[in-house]
């Protein structure tokens, strides 16, 4: 007998409604927890919020134990007689490169630590699994975790530190994977130019393989805009009117002004997507506030533009075959440019 499915009335299924009510939105800057990606396409579409990661409930309740164990770390690193600075103190440790654009927030600073206890140093705190837990070890951080280790260079070189504390919490077992890292300034120069390139773009990278089997692809948040042809969000990071400003600020050139966080999330009437955006389409001309497209696989064109929603045609729905059936004539598509009407 095939197993019941779940019931969308559980105690269960309400609390992971509760996490996916109060889910973060996009972040405002490029983070560094993200900047050792693997993609240069991924920092950039991340970084102009054109899709949102689908997670669950579950998942985003699990993203949450990991943070709670932040807080037992902290209490155990005072309880060996490191002399820490976390955002409990009353404010978040936060760091940004001279952009504004690009940095993080820092779980956070210690002096004290065993490995060399006159040394002031950024603390990281990650949770993983048993697997996950004994190649770190096999490896070191630097080898397994190629992203945290990029981001603790990101956080030393921002904060002008010369160590990190990675600590490790194996979820299954409880064990602890402790390692001193040292700073690396020709890695961090790289990381920053990265992030900078990221910022300075105004199309995204290359995809990182065009294989939508790819392992890397499968696993990312974008993968229904690289590879499923999904549209991307429509808000101001979408838009070919918004360019990033000094001090991690926002302009939108069509209106003459800067754009705080909560504008660029809703947009406005005037949005045009930036091209590379339009998923199966090539742009063949340009109006005042206008971009005219033809889609790749029909041949058929279209235009973006204010207030207008953009259409595209995969073949006609159910309900206009039927309408065509009853009317005994050919569906005519109001939205293709090539046929007057
Ligand atoms: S789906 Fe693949 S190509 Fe697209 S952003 Fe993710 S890793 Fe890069
Ligand atoms: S035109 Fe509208 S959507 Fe585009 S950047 Fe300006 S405010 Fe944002």
């Amino acid at each position: 007998m095939p197993p019941m499915p779940d019931s969308m009335h559980t105690t269960a299924r309400k609390i992971y409604e509760w996490y996916e009510a109060k889910k973060e939105d996009h972040r405002e800057h490029l983070g560094a927890s993200l900047i050792g990606h693997a993609c240069d396409r991924y920092l950039w579409l991340t970084f102009r919020w054109a899709a949102s990661p689908e997670f669950g409930g579950r998942l985003l309740r699990l993203f949450d134990t990991g943070k709670r164990e932040e807080a037992r770390i902290h209490e155990e690193l005072r309880g060996i007689g490191v002399e820490l600075h976390t955002e409990e103190d009353g404010s978040q440790i936060t760091c940004r490169d001279d952009t504004g654009h690009f940095g993080g927030s820092i779980d956070g600073v210690g002096l004290g630590f065993p490995e060399a206890p006159k040394t002031w140093a950024v603390l990281e705190i990650k949770t993983c699994n048993a697997s996950s837990f004994a190649k770190l070890k096999a490896r070191g951080v630097e080898a397994e975790k190629p992203q945290h280790y990029a981001q603790m260079q990101t956080y030393m070189g921002l904060l002008k530190l010369e160590r990190a504390m990675y600590i490790a919490v194996n979820k299954d077992t409880d064990d602890l994977h402790t390692e001193w890292v040292h700073f690396s300034k020709t890695t961090f120069r790289d990381l920053n130019d990265r992030a900078e390139r990221t910022i300075k773009r105004t199309t995204p990278a290359d995809r990182l393989s065009d294989d939508p089997a790819h392992w890397q692809c499968k696993m990312c948040d974008m993968y229904k805009l690289c590879h499923q042809g999904e549209q991307p969000e429509r808000n101001c990071r979408t838009c070919c009117h918004a360019t990033p400003a000094a001090a991690g600020k926002w302009n939108c050139e069509l209106h003459g002004k800067g754009l705080t966080a909560a504008e660029q999330r809703v947009g406005c009437d005037g949005h045009l997507l930036i091209p590379a955006l339009m998923p199966g389409a090539e742009p063949i001309d340009g109006g005042v506030n206008s971009i005219t497209y033809r889609d790749t696989t029909t041949g058929n064109t279209f235009t973006d533009g204010p207030k207008l929603k953009v259409r595209r045609r995969t073949g006609i729905t159910k309900k206009e075959a039927k309408m065509a059936e009853e009317f005994n004539a050919p569906f005519v598509d109001p939205f293709n440019d090539d046929i007057p009407f």
